[in-house]
Parts: C-alpha cells; sequence; structure tokens
C-alpha cells in the first residue's frame, strides 16, 4: 500500500477487514450452496451461516434475527421500505415525510411516489443539519404513513434526534423508517430505544464487501416486496441469497460491535485532531455539521473561496478525500446537503468548497499532519491563482 495517498474517505466505503474476508472465502469455494436448498448438505450449511449471519447483523442493532431481512445494500433497503409501506397501505392516500438532507435513495424513492401520487413533506434542517422534531410533528397529517429520517449524515456527519421523533411517530400511529447506513456500526444502535419501525443498513460502510445490506423490519410491520419471485426472506425479497456477501456482513456487524467501546473513541480523537490542526494553518475555513452531535469519524470543512474539486485534485497524492456522498463526487453540481444547512446568498459557493474527511481504522496520528500540509498548500496555490483568474474572466 506505500505510496498511495492517505485514505480518508470512509464515509465512500470502507476495505473489507482482513478477519471479514477470511470469513467468506470458503462460500466462494468448497462452501457453495444455494441457502433455499435445504434437501442436502450443502444448501443446509449455507442456510446455516445465514441465519448465524442473521443473528449477528440483528445484534448489533438490538433486533431480533428474524426482523432482518438481507438486501443487495442499502439503496435497495431505502426503496423496499419507503415503497414496500406506501404499497403495502394501498387504499390510502399515502403522505411521507422526510427531511432534505437525507440520501438520494430516498429522496428519488419519494420524489418517484410522488410522481405516482402520494404526497410527500420534505422538513427543512437547521445550519448544524439538525432536523426539529417539532418540525416533523407539524408536517403530519391524518394521512401520514411514514416518517423516513436518517440516523446520521453521510456528508457532515450530524446525528438526529431519532428517539424523539419515534417517539412522536408512536404516538400519532406513523411508520419511523430511518436509513442507519453510516450510523450503524459507528454508534450504539438499539431499534427499540430509538423506537425505528424499519432501517437501513449497507455492509460496505462497516468493514464489510460491498454489494449486501439489510432492512430490519420490526415484527408486525405490513410490508410488500419489490423484487417478487422465488420468495426468500419472507417473501419480502425474493432472489438467490448472496451467502459469501451475507457471511461477511455478519462478521463485519461482530466485529463492529466488538470494538464499539474503543475504535470510535480513538477516530474521533484523530478527527478533532485533524479539525484542530486544519483550523489553526489555514484561514478561512469553517466546520460543517453539528459541533457535538456528530458522527465519531466524519469532519467535514468548507474552504472559503475554493472549488472542493480543483483542492481534491491538488491534493489528491497525499489524501483520498471527497467533496461529498459517493454518488455527488467528481461533478460540479455542489453539495445539497451544505446548501440545505447554509443561509443567504452564500448557500451556492459554500456546497462547492466543502470536502469530507471520513475517517476509519487504518487512519493513525501521524497521517494528520501531512494530509493537512497538502491542503494548505493546494489553499494557498487556488488563493493566489483567484485573482489571476479573474483578471482573465474580465478580459
Ligand atoms: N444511505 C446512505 C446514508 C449512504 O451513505 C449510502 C451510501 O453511500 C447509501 C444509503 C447507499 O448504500 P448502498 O451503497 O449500499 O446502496
Amino acid at each position: 500500500m506505500s505510496g498511495r495517498p492517505v485514505y480518508m474517505d470512509h464515509n465512500a466505503t470502507t476495505p473489507v477487514l482482513p478477519e471479514v474476508l477470511e470469513a467468506m472465502l470458503p462460500w466462494f469455494g468448497d462452501e457453495f450452496g444455494n441457502a433455499s436448498s435445504t434437501t442436502h448438505v450443502y444448501g443446509k450449511r449455507a442456510r446455516q451461516a445465514v441465519n448465524e449471519a442473521r443473528q449477528s447483523v440483528a445484534a448489533l442493532i438490538g433486533a431480533r434475527p428474524e426482523e432482518i431481512i438481507f438486501t443487495s445494500g442499502a439503496t435497495e433497503s431505502d426503496n423496499l421500505a419507503i415503497r414496500g409501506v406506501s404499497c403495502a397501505a394501498t387504499g390510502r392516500d399515502a403522505h411521507i415525510v422526510t427531511t432534505a438532507i437525507e440520501h438520494e435513495a430516498v429522496l428519488e424513492t419519494c420524489q418517484s411516489l410522488r410522481e405516482e401520487g402520494c404526497e410527500v413533506t420534505v422538513v427543512p434542517v437547521d445550519r448544524h443539519g439538525l432536523v426539529d422534531p417539532a418540525d416533523i410533528e407539524r408536517a403530519m397529517t391524518d394521512r401520514t404513513l411514514l416518517v423516513s429520517v436518517m440516523m446520521a449524515n453521510n456528508e457532515i456527519g450530524t446525528i438526529q434526534p431519532l428517539a424523539e421523533i419515534g417517539e412522536l411517530c408512536r404516538q400519532r400511529g406513523v411508520l419511523m423508517h430511518s436509513d442507519a447506513v453510516q450510523a450503524a456500526g459507528r454508534l450504539p444502535m438499539d431499534v427499540d430505544t430509538l423506537k425505528m419501525d424499519l432501517a437501513s443498513l449497507t455492509a460496505h460502510k462497516m468493514y464489510g464487501p460491498k454489494g449486501v445490506g439489510a432492512l430490519y423490519l420490526r415484527e408486525g410491520v405490513g410490508l410488500e416486496p419489490i423484487l417478487t419471485g422465488s420468495g426468500q426472506e419472507g417473501s419480502l425479497r425474493s432472489g438467490t441469497l448472496n451467502v459469501p456477501g451475507i457471511v461477511g456482513f455478519g462478521k463485519a456487524a461482530e466485529v463492529a460491535l466488538r470494538d464499539m467501546a474503543t475504535e470510535p473513541a480513538r477516530q474521533q480523537a484523530l478527527r478533532d485532531r485533524l479539525w484542530s490542526r486544519i483550523s489553526s494553518r489555514i484561514d478561512g475555513v469553517v466546520l460543517n455539521g453539528h459541533p457535538t452531535r456528530r458522527l465519531s469519524n466524519t469532519l467535514n470543512v468548507g474552504f472559503q473561496g475554493i472549488e472542493s474539486e480543483s483542492l481534491l485534485m491538488l491534493a489528491a497524492d497525499a489524501a483520498a478525500l471527497s467533496s461529498g456522498s459517493a454518488c455527488a463526487s467528481g461533478n460540479a453540481r455542489g453539495s445539497y446537503v451544505i446548501r440545505a444547512i447554509s443561509r443567504g446568498p452564500e448557500a451556492e459557493s459554500a456546497s462547492r468548497s466543502a470536502i469530507r474527511f471520513g475517517l476509519g481504522r487504518s487512519n493513525t496520528e501521524h497521517q494528520i499532519d501531512g494530509v493537512v500540509e497538502a491542503l494548505a498548500r493546494g489553499v494557498e496555490r487556488l488563493r493566489a491563482m483567484a485573482p489571476t483568474v479573474r483578471a482573465v474572466d474580465a478580459v
């Protein structure tokens, strides 16, 4: 790995841990059974491995194994939760409440349901990215079926007051879904304390493989499948189970739970050191996101007057970072999350000047100074160029 830039983009994805890979390998080899073909030993062993993984994923979030539906990832889980609840309620005019800074997997699903006739209310967030439970309450009507609020934001890390929102939903008989992708494995999570009815998870943000995720579905909550076929996963998600992926997800969940008391705290100390170095070394920087209610690994910094994509390119040899969600990075649209937390005429430029640092297990204290120096040099260069650019524009 030497010679490669320091990887600080763990909110986009994480590497598969060696122990996760080791757990997965047999299921690509001799253990190739179909977990639904349980008339023979091949299938029985695969089914047993899936059951064990289901227990580990359930344990990470305080759920029961029967409440876990394996999917292809959180995009599918979000779609299944939101569409599945809306379709399950056919006959009622559905109303869904969500927030302005949800992942596209939630926002685009709500948008497509709106085009199909559902009513959707998108609640704003404050300048730290926090949603006010009172705003959620005001948005609810007699027709509200579902409230979907993410547990922690993928770009700025702000952690939402889910227990309060969950309580409001309970009182009103409304279901609560949460995209818990960035929080699971990084924050203790208990579906009962948070009063969640549905929650989306994905393995690749917690050192598991890509292409496997889960939907937590509280027992008794009605859901229509979006993938129909042979009826795997309790007829809620058809398709032959991805046994190696599911085994890897189970192992990743187990490791995340095992290290919950130590690893997030270690990353938080690094994150705070990173911000302290950046803010003392570079002028004109702002911290985007909540100062304290924030994921332990996430730091989002606005570099005033700088296009984040240019800075990322200049610093690319030193650090692998991103300007926002993986889907939006590499384009010039700016971040809708930063736009949603910004106020006034600066919102547009703020949305283009943010860089996200997603720390992870591989990051260490001694990497920090090198990354900060590379950014400081990049910022100096870009700010020195800015007057020239303006002069050229004026000609
Ligand atoms: N939700 C959030 C908050 C995410 O950060 C992501 C991944 O970027 C997703 C959903 C999509 O997850 P997946 O890549 O498993 O489809």
